[in-house]
């Protein structure tokens, strides 16, 4: 199977894997225990979120290891809107985010908060004099993702975190988790920020959330206390250690990685460019192509690419229960059709120039195969 679904999840490297067996082999202890072995664990723990700070450039910042990026967008929102509730009500986000934002954020609304969305650019940014339009002092959390999981789209985060700054009771909160080795953002003053292990070529089952003020956050479950009372439950410490290891190699090899992937990139795109029926988003992020066979269903074309060895994803499946069209190419302003014949590819630091001729060859081959379909 040639694999071009980077953006659902990665293939871990070899050495987190080896990290991962190691660590759970020699350091199998809960790092809660006070007996040597557990202060040993302990310490490989704070090691590696101190390199984990470091390599994302938060020192100042600490960070609740979770399960999940999933869980850490559940922990910024729920745990600031309990805290918020008594200054406002209002909450702004784009309109690009993942279901672990939008879904949560619906569920709030049972709360009494008031969800507003900022509205999108062209390019597929969110739209930075409707965002400061919005704001008043009703607004207490602000949440708008990195990079988008279904175009690419790289967002404002400094601009934002630079327009928040007069509104010193708005928590900004940041879903980061494509934008790893993808995108080089700079999170300084964002008060939370989330990432997930498994799309960085790390292992599945660890996540983290960096935390600006610690003092402030509350958990959502509740237990013994581990993660700074933040995050209860016994500490995968071999998933953490093996995040460090794949967030170290990720930064390492990202430029060159990123400028391999953007001549795929520009070659997919050139290569259907003259395809009547076919239509592709603005370019973004290298690693994502995202185009429609129009008059088709999106799931028709990965089951027909997904025969020929090649495995690429819809957008559809990722839209939230708000809505049945993937919501960021709504907010694009694509019409249903092109949304319905949409598939992403989605690239790898694995992704080899043969891999990206195969997948020009049999995207040739599925658009004659769906012949008059197509329209
Ligand atoms: N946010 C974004 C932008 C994502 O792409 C994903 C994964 N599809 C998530 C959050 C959820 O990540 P996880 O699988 O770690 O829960």
């Amino acid at each position: 199977m040639i694999y071009f679904d980077n953006a659902a999840t990665t293939a871990p490297y070899k050495e987190a894997l080896e990290t991962y067996i190691t660590v759970s082999e020699k350091y199998f202890f809960n790092t809660a225990s006070i007996h040597q072995s557990g202060k040993d664990a302990a310490r490989l723990l704070e090691a590696a979120r101190n390199q984990i700070l470091d390599l994302m450039d938060l020192k100042s910042y600490d960070l609740v290891f979770t399960a999940s990026a999933t869980e850490s967008n559940n922990i910024a929102i729920q745990s600031m809107l309990k805290r918020k509730k008594q200054f406002g009500n209002t909450v702004l986000t784009s309109e690009l985010e993942h279901p672990s934002i939008v879904n949560v954020l619906e569920e709030m609304k049972q709360d009494g908060f008031n969800v507003k969305y900022i509205d999108t650019n062209d390019d597929g940014t969110v739209n930075l004099e409707h965002l400061k339009s919005m704001l008043d002092s009703d607004v207490v959390f602000v949440t708008v993702m990195a990079l988008n999981n279904i175009v690419g789209s790289v967002q404002p985060i400094k601009e934002i975190t630079k327009i928040l700054k007069d509104y010193p009771k708005v928590h900004f909160h940041v879903d980061a988790t494509q934008a790893i080795g993808k995108a080089d953002l700079d999170y300084n003053g964002v008060d939370t920020i989330s990432i997930s292990a498994h799309k960085f070529n790390g292992v599945k089952g660890i996540g983290g959330l960096f935390i600006r003020d610690l003092a402030t956050m509350r958990p959502v479950l509740y237990g013994g206390g581990h993660e700074y009372n933040v995050r209860s439950g016994t500490v995968n410490l071999p998933g953490i250690t093996a995040m460090a290891k794949a967030l170290r190699l990720t930064l390492g090899e990202a430029r060159d990685v990123n400028k391999r992937l953007s001549q795929f990139n520009q070659k997919i795109r050139e290569s259907v460019e003259d395809l009547k029926f076919i239509r592709l988003q603005p370019k973004a992020a290298p690693y994502i192509v995202n185009m429609s066979f129009v008059g088709a269903k999106g799931e028709v074309v990965v089951n027909a690419l997904s025969k020929r060895g090649i495995a690429v994803s819809t957008t559809s499946a990722c839209a939230s229960k708000l809505a049945t069209l993937n919501e960021t190419l709504l907010a694009l302003g694509n019409e249903e059709n092109v949304i319905e014949g949409s598939i992403r590819i989605s690239m790898g630091r694995s992704t080899t120039e043969e891999d990206v001729n195969k997948l020009i060859a049999a995207l040739k081959e599925v658009y004659e195969e769906l012949g008059d379909v197509l329209k």
